[in-house]
């Protein structure tokens, strides 16, 4: 049986530009056969399905680079790390794995998970246990003193329910690298820097560029991918001078990143998303908004639109990706907005932003050479929105714009189960954010029992 997809606007991928009354007919492996103008189509029989999509616009399904299965819409470090054990972290990840791909999403990357979470969820969908996205799977970061995920005092150290593995030598980030490759995760995650700074404020990469270059050969010996977490000038340096697939942020690179960056092939996943929702919706009585994250936020922002619109110019590959996984990026919610930034802040066509989300992005997942693509020989993964996202590319945020959602020709049917964030996620132990010393509660005119106001 083959089914026959009438499209009223086809944008393959490969391109930026869409094209009228096309059909696209796929085989009973899940396969496009054919992706083309209707008039020259192969026949529908009697037995194959006929699906009249031809009043939408149909494209490649969404990739999203950067969604953290594990952090469960973390509101702190320490839900993320903490508070909930593996297992249940592997359930919640699968639950949010399918409001991620009901937005549209038919593939995501996990990069820098707890434990074997990503990679549980990758399996559970991939052998037909669960509907959900493809998942592209990374364990957990590995990191130093100086990077990401070793957020914790030393004499605390680093739990082994977090996020990131702590290697103190090249030996050890060695074999790290070997166990979770043959745990079967699909890419390495490190982590190149972190929030320290050197006395002049440039962050410190975490590894040196001979401890990258070792861990990134001997991640590609073992045919894995490796994708960094790099905000500064340095760590993006090392990173793709070691020849990295994929640099997360990059906000502050220069001209040698540029070249390094073009020399080795290395792509960018700006994350935007996440930053400019820290920006838009923390509230002031929020920690981070009472440690004044926002405006930080927004000064790097404006610095990494200016360097991300150079690599751009300079054809350095970029990837959508969103950093879903924390209270201002929840699952299902703000994928598609990175479209709209990279097209309002670091310049691309709406055609252009569609094509890194699609084929571009695709370049990085595991078997993405079948992804992204709408043509014969590559997955059916595809998508059917109410609107021209070339028109309006913010449409493809509206969950009610996005009509149906196939992976492998299978539409995907999704219930829409609401959830009680107090439960799943939220395990803070933390309880107030103020301080409330004589003075401040009589500033506050906070009163007593009985009515007494406070001195
Ligand atoms: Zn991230």
């Amino acid at each position: 049986m083959v089914r026959h997809v009438r499209c009223g606007s086809f944008f393959s991928g490969a391109g930026e530009t869409a094209s009228r009354d096309s059909t696209l007919c796929i085989d009973d492996a899940g396969l496009v056969t054919y992706a083309g103008p209707t008039a020259t189509a192969p026949v529908a029989a009697s037995t194959d399905t006929v699906l009249d999509y031809s009043g939408l616009f149909v494209m490649p399904g969404l990739q999203d680079v950067h969604t953290h299965l594990a952090y469960g819409n973390a509101k702190s470090e320490e839900d993320i790390d903490l508070y909930q054990p593996l297992e249940f972290r592997a359930i919640r990840g699968l639950f949010f794995a399918q409001k991620v791909v009901a937005a549209g999403y038919t593939s995501i990357c996990a990069p820098g998970d707890a434990g074997q979470v990503s990679l549980s969820v990758r399996n559970a969908i991939a052998w037909g246990m669960f509907p959900g996205p493809r998942v592209t799977a990374a364990g957990r970061y590995l990191t130093t003193r100086q990077g990401l995920t070793d957020w914790y005092p030393t004499w605390i150290g680093v739990p082994d329910t977090s996020i990131g593995r702590l290697v103190t030598t090249k030996d050890e980030a060695i074999e790290e690298i070997r166990v979770q490759v043959k745990n079967g995760v699909d890419c390495i995650k490190l982590a190149m820097d972190g929030t320290q700074t050197r006395p002049d404020g440039e962050l410190i990469a975490a590894f040196n560029q001979d401890e990258t270059t070792t861990m990134v050969q001997e991640a590609h010996r073992l045919g894995r991918k490796v994708v960094v977490h790099a905000v500064g000038r340095e760590a993006t340096l090392y990173a793709a001078r070691a020849g990295v697939d994929l640099i997360f942020h990059a906000y502050h690179l220069d001209d040698e990143c540029l070249d390094a960056m073009l020399a080795s092939g290395s792509a960018i996943g700006p994350t935007m998303t996440f930053q400019r929702n820290i920006i838009d919706f923390t509230q002031p009585h929020e920690p981070a908004g009472i440690k004044g994250r926002p405006s930080q936020v927004e000064r790097l922002y404006e610095i990494a639109c200016v360097n991300l619109q150079k690599a751009r110019k300079a054809g350095v590959p970029m990837m959508t990706g969103t950093d879903t996984g924390f209270a201002v990026t929840p699952y299902g919610e703000w994928h598609a907005l990175e479209l709209e930034l990279f097209v309002r802040d670091l310049g691309f066509t709406p055609g252009e932003a569609l094509r890194c989300a699609t084929s571009v992005t695709a370049g990085f997942m595991a078997g993405g050479d079948r992804l992204g693509v709408l043509e014969p020989g590559r997955f059916a993964d595809f998508i059917a929105v109410d609107g021209s996202p070339l028109d309006n590319i913010t449409l493809l945020q509206d969950k009610t714009r996005i009509r149906h959602v196939h992976i492998r020709g299978e539409r995907m049917q999704i219930p829409d189960r609401d959830y009680d964030p107090r439960q799943v996620t939220d395990r803070s132990l933390a309880n107030w954010t103020e301080l409330y010393t004589q003075e401040h509660v009589a500033a506050l005119r906070l009163r007593r029992p009985m009515g007494r106001a406070a001195a």
